[in-house]
């Protein structure tokens, strides 16, 4: 049995790219950047009014100024700013020459004669400089960079309409467990319904890869090597749960020799999911997840997914997040990393939930997300820190 550690940096160091393309901006959220992004233009391109008001001179907060037009957002200035003058100028409109003061509506008074004058105290200019935001030629996203939503606000601004992104991961899933029926059938007699295919497909679709299901295979070394076969010939890596623990029909890990995959670890000191199995073959890698759906859910989040975002050449790194425990915790045994569900108290604490073990899933619904437990501890006293994760 190998460490958490030791298993993980096995597995990173497996990862190949996957190749790259080229997507529009309306599909490219949840990709991985392939190419830097780099603005066309500065941002603002010209000095911009943050509010509406008047545009003067600041030597001239003092006086009545006299109005020479009206500045809509959209509209350049076509007279500059004299003394005792003033543009009424809208938000997002070029500040005219001449001017260096923008003072807003709600701190002006129109006076008698047509002109108008400050009643506030003077303050910030209200002006964005040229370029404050972005220059001309700046590198604004990087390669290996996870596109999210406000990325793409900011590829709009740059006009890169195209980019190119890191072709999303194969991944094929399989389920093993002669007990296991598809979840619209009742299951009869000893059998159960199969919940990791599809929990596993809204896992990949999350970590922006590309899921496909083969299908349940029943206990027998023809039925699991027949889709497995079929999933390695289709995809770059294949998950399959269920089948690798030493049981008599735990016959995955051997399915897995057979067809060729070189076994780099068969066992891991983590809980849930000890008997995580991993195998790699040509520009193939194969994990053999444990079936309980907790460990298959964990083993997931904590292995899985950096191994896609690798894949996908992501660069960031998951931030070490750590929250101040919500009650005292204590375990039997501490010879293995463990993951455990919590909920997030309104005092901002990490609260273990009620959780019976790998098999209770619906533990993990009103979950915020996993406190790690460390190796070698086995008990944390209320209000001690403990690295989280979301979920
Ligand atoms: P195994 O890893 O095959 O020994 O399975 C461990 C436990 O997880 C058993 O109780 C299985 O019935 C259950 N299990 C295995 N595969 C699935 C699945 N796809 N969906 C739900 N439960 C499963
Ligand atoms: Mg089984």
């Amino acid at each position: 049995m190998i460490t958490f550690e030791e298993a993980f940096r096995i597995v990173m160091e497996s990862a190949f790219h996957t190749g790259k393309e080229e997507v529009g901006i309306a599909e490219a959220a949840g990709r991985a950047l392939a190419e830097a992004i780099r603005s066309d233009m500065d941002m603002p391109p010209w000095n911009k009014s943050a509010v509406d008001g008047y545009a003067c001179r600041h030597d001239d907060l003092g006086s009545v100024l006299e109005v020479i037009e009206t500045i809509p957002a959209g509209t350049m200035p076509s007279l500059p700013v004299l003394q005792g003058t003033c543009s009424r100028i809208m938000t997002g409109a070029a500040v005219p020459e001449g001017a260096d003061y923008v003072f807003m509506l709600e701190e002006s008074e129109e006076s008698a004669g047509g002109g108008v004058r400050f009643t506030g105290r003077p303050g910030n200019d209200n002006i964005a400089r040229a370029a404050e935001d972005l220059f001309s030629g700046q590198t604004v996203l990087r390669p290996g960079h996870y596109i999210k939503p406000q990325d793409i606000a900011v590829m709009a601004t740059v006009g890169a309409t195209v980019v190119t992104v890191r072709c999303r991961a194969k991944v094929g899933i399989i389920s093993t467990g002669s007990e296991l029926v598809e979840p619209d059938k009742r299951p009869a007699g000893a059998q159960i319904r199969n919940s990791n295919a599809s929990q596993l497909l809204a896992q990949v679709a999350r970590a922006g890869a590309d899921g496909k299901y083969y299908g349940i295979a029943v206990d027998e070394e023809e039925s699991i090597e027949k889709l497995l076969r079929q999933a390695l010939e289709e995809n770059d890596v294949v998950l399959i749960s269920g089948g690798v623990s030493f049981g008599d029909y735990d016959l995955v890990p051997k399915v897995m020799r057979s067809v060729g995959l070189t076994m780099l670890f068969d066992q891991v000191a983590m809980q849930p999911g000890k008997p995580l199995t991993f195998c790699t073959g040509d520009k193939k890698a194969v994990f053999g997840l444990p079936g309980n759906p907790v460990s298959t859910f964990v083993q997931f989040e904590v292995m899985v997914k950096p191994f896609l975002d690798r894949m996908a050449g992501v660069v960031e790194k998951e931030p070490q997040i750590s929250m101040p425990l919500g009650a005292d915790y204590s375990r039997k045994r501490a010879e293995r990393l463990a993951w455990i569900p919590f909920t997030v108290t309104p005092a901002g604490e990490a609260l273990p939930l009620e959780y019976h073990g790998s098999a209770h899933i619906s533990a993990l619904t009103g979950a915020w997300g996993l406190i790690t437990i460390p190796r070698g501890q086995s008990w944390i006293q209320k209000g001690e820190m403990v690295n989280v994760r979301q979920i």
